[in-house]
């Protein structure tokens, strides 16, 4: 990659939170010319890289020291920490602000017909899931035994294709889970976008950067409340 003085800075390259946080980034001063189809975008008046990539990709960035920060969901952030974990992997980093986007919760749903009468209704049962490790704990914390089906996509029509009993996803309005006829019954985690930086000291230089951005983010925050 380029200039190790240059901050670098791991974003979604397209996706749900790839716009809120490039408004985020030129609110608070930083001038980005992004092309659409490159993977890094440089700041043209501030010592900044952005590496655009997929949001599955961040976490891993962060705690292996690769970028300095990194703007990324809550939901995909633990679920990558557990991962991390599980496998005897480093997972430190630190939690420079709780952003004003991104919201969403994870979720168990079953279909309309599905007679849930709690946790204790999924005993035996397959959920579908992009999210295993964030799904396993609440199965553990609720001693249930059920198992998470991993699927990267199209969850949501895993029960009507026979594959799973019922599933856990983002959700924000509802409205695709209704669309597929399920309901959703069970909150286990809800989520934000953050932003988050590597573990260890920042160079001086990256250190003071950083640390003028932060009221900044703080300013912008109230600003929209
Ligand atoms: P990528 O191609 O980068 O892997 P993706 O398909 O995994 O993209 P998106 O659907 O763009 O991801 O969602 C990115 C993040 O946006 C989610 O992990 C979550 O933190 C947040 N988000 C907010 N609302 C929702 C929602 N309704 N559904 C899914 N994600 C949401
Ligand atoms: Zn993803």
């Amino acid at each position: 990659m380029s200039d190790s003085n240059r901050l670098r800075i791991a974003i979604q390259k397209s996706g749900r939170l790839s716009d809120d946080s490039i408004a985020l980034l030129k609110a608070i001063g930083v001038k980005l010319q992004i092309r659409d189809r490159l993977l890094i975008a440089h700041a043209t008046n501030l010592p900044i890289d952005l590496l655009r990539v997929r949001d599955d990709d961040i976490p891993g960035l962060v705690m292996d020291g690769v970028v300095d920060l990194g703007f990324i969901g809550e939901n995909e952030l633990e679920e990558k920490m557990l991962e991390r974990q599980a496998s005897g992997k480093k997972f430190e980093f630190k939690t420079l602000r709780r952003l004003d986007y991104g919201g969403c919760r994870l979720s168990i749903a079953v279909p309309n017909e599905f007679d849930y009468q709690g946790v204790q209704s999924l005993e035996g049962k397959k959920v579908a899931t992009t999210y295993p490790f964030l799904l396993e704990r609440f199965f553990k914390e609720n001693s249930v035994n059920a198992s998470a089906v991993m699927l990267t996509g199209s969850v949501e029509v895993a029960p009507r294709a026979g594959v799973a009993d019922a599933i856990c996803d983002l959700v924000s309005t509802g409205a695709t889970l209704e669309a597929n006829g399920l309901k959703e019954e069970e909150e286990i985690f809800q989520s934000k976008a953050v932003l988050i930086q590597r573990a260890g000291e920042l160079p001086e230089a990256k250190a003071q950067l950083v640390s003028t951005f932060l009221p900044r983010i703080d300013g912008v925050m109230q600003a929209k409340e």
